[in-house]
């Protein structure tokens, strides 16, 4: 009597839920394998699953041929579903999902089965993940991601490093005492600079630059 009535003016004003709230069920059809284990294990018998099955050619000449399953109807009838959440946790692939979605009220109880197309527009309603706890492991799908990407970062660093190597042979390679200028070679500054220190040789008198005598 002498608190404040929480009553909430819905639909005047929306309310603000938590964001794992169970809404309704929106299916991820791209992670659905046909594995059928969410409407074995769901025990109001309410999700409504059709598939073929399809020859798929080998990858490499000489394989196997495999087959596949292809999804044809994927149904949830939310006049029967109870909300338990199982379907969710018992998919090995993680193609269903919560939302937190409450506004599909239907005049005819038929409307209440949502076909796959309507399960995939729930998708879009499905709020993000919480972030991990800071001492959570880190999922395996990223470490591996991460493990990937490392590996390919040092094959990239040893090409690198080869090229560097593979460099200065290159520059032995070229005469000794020259060097590789405009696209023609001249002697190296070092060669220059030993040719303008070391001493001549002393000529004689009467003998010419090759060392014979004059006549
Ligand atoms: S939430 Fe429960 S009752 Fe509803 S479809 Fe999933 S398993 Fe079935
Ligand atoms: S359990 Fe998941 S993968 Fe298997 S049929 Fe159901 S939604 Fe598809």
């Amino acid at each position: 009597m002498t608190r404040r009535s929480v009553t909430e003016h819905y639909p005047d004003v929306q309310p603000e839920l938590p964001p794992r709230s169970r809404g309704v069920i929106g299916l991820f059809e791209e992670n659905c394998t046909v594995c059928m284990l969410c409407a074995r294990e769901c025990p109001d018998w309410c999700i409504y699953i059709d598939s073929h099955k399809e020859t798929v050619p080998p990858a490499a000449p000489g394989g196997r041929e495999r087959s596949r399953n292809v999804l044809d109807r994927f149904a949830i009838d939310f006049a029967l579903c109870m909300y338990c959440g199982i379907c969710i946790e018992v998919c090995p692939f993680d193609a269903l999902f919560w939302s937190p979605e409450f506004e599909y009220a239907e005049t005819d109880i038929r409307e209440l089965t949502h076909e796959r197309d309507k399960l995939r527009e729930w998708m879009w309603t499905v709020p993000e993940p919480a972030p991990l706890d800071e001492a959570a492991e880190e999922a395996k799908e990223l470490a591996a991601a991460r493990k990937a990407a490392d590996k390919a970062a040092q094959a990239a660093g040893t090409d690198m490093l080869a090229a560097h190597r593979e460099q200065p042979a290159q520059e032995t390679a070229e005469a000794p005492g020259t060097t590789e200028r405009n696209g023609t070679t001249e002697p190296s500054e070092t060669t220059r600079r030993n040719e303008a220190t070391e001493p001549k040789p002393k000529r004689r008198p009467g003998q010419d630059a090759q060392g014979g005598g004059t006549e």
